[in-house]
């Protein structure tokens, strides 16, 4: 050991260096973790004042306040255990970093960039009441030296729910802010979305107001006309909220929405991927052009475990099938029908006129429209 300290007296010779920075290039020489008082035990060792500026880091770690106080600032009304930080600095620090421990071949020690963070971490643990991790914090911090910013992002939080709907037109999804294509603009509130009722509209108005959050993205599992009803268990969804300021608050398991209403609401620490495969039960009026018999409406019959083949649609569609069919007749021009169907089937075209095969109305001869078609469950 006592060869490398050559190396250390030439390093604190040749070049000015605070503290940190000492004890940060001095620390794998003599086999010791970086710190604070290890520089200061080795600038008084060689004689250096500490008071100098720093040739790597121009005594960035006496300025840190400022962006500290930015920080805790920024995140003093958001609810977090847990955060990261990320710093962008400029290229020079880097250089000097590297070319001091090029030149002295020290290897294997963190770079100036690291030992920033680490300080800076250790102040916002400490003030904050938080840990340090490095995978999904509840809040990324990126600390920009470059121009002395700051942003703060949080962690989304997921909802899980169903929700059942008891009137007719309200439509599923809200449409996209024109101005701003869902990006969010001063226009949507930041919301993303154009300001018309929907079923959309409501649960993420719940849930912005809930977790004072940004914005909320909804995967649907599965979908209805706006004039259709959604009873029984209701149908479910996956909400993803952005940015959200409040992540403790306690999520009620049903709400009433007037027009909707939401149940087995819960938070969920991710969001399954893909689509879900479901199941549907679903009752339909049925309109034909022609008077209808039952002998005629017994040709229903073949329906059941029979696959859907949409020519309009990639190939998917040819997995989904129907499952059970049942069949009332209402009137002379007028029959209900239950279907219990995979999901996705376009019901609609599967009864009316379309390439959609097999094809009701074909199938009975008779041109068949459909007047309500209400969801009665859900089933995933
Ligand atoms: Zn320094
Ligand atoms: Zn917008």
């Amino acid at each position: 050991m006592k060869s490398q300290s050559v190396p250390i007296s030439k390093i604190l010779k040749n070049y000015d260096l605070c503290e940190y920075c000492a004890g940060r290039l001095v620390s794998k020489l003599i086999g010791k973790p970086s710190s604070k008082s290890l520089g200061k035990k080795y600038l008084k060792k060689f004689g250096k004042s500490s008071n100098t500026k720093c040739y790597v880091c121009k005594n960035i770690f006496e300025n840190l306040d400022y962006m500290l106080s930015n920080i805790f600032e920024k995140s003093s009304n958001l609810d977090f255990k847990t955060f990261n930080l990320g710093l962008i600095l400029k290229n020079s620090f880097l250089e000097r970093d590297d070319h001091i421990k090029s030149k002295f071949k020290i290897k294997g020690i963190e770079n100036i960039k690291f030992g920033i963070s680490i300080e800076m971490a250790k102040k916002i643990s400490r003030r904050t009441k938080s840990t340090q991790i490095v995978n999904n914090p509840d809040l990324f911090i990126q600390a920009n030296f470059k121009d002395e910013s700051c942003i703060i992002r949080t962690k989304p939080i997921f909802v899980y729910g169903r929700y059942n709907k008891k009137i007719r037109k309200l439509p599923q999804k809200q449409m996209l802010c024109k101005s701003c294509n869902g990006i969010g603009c001063h226009n949507c509130n930041f919301k993303g979305l154009e300001n018309i009722e929907s079923i959309e509209g409501k649960i993420s108005n719940l849930l912005i107001k809930k977790f004072e959050g940004n914005q909320v993205k909804i995967n649907w599992i599965g979908g209805e006309d706006q004039s259709s009803l959604v009873l029984g268990n209701g149908r479910p969804f996956f909400a993803k909220i952005l940015n959200p300021k409040k992540r403790n608050r306690i999520l009620r398991k049903s709400l009433n929405l007037d027009a909707i209403t939401l149940s087995e609401l819960k938070k969920i620490l991710i969001q399954p991927k893909g689509s879900i495969p479901f199941k549907s039960k679903v009752s339909v009026i049925v309109d034909t052009e022609k008077p209808i018999s039952l002998t005629n409406l017994k040709k229903l019959d073949i329906l059941e475990n029979t696959k859907i083949h949409d020519p309009t649609k990639d190939k998917k569609i040819l997995n989904k099938q129907i499952y059970q069919i049942r069949y009332k007749k209402l009137g002379k021009t007028s029959f209900r029908l239950d279907l219990f169907a995979d999901g996705g089937i376009p019901i609609k075209f599967f009864i009316q006129n379309s390439d959609v095969t097999p094809n009701i109305s074909e199938l009975l001869g008779n041109r068949c429209q459909c007047r309500k078609i209400d969801f009665k469950n859900i089933i995933v």
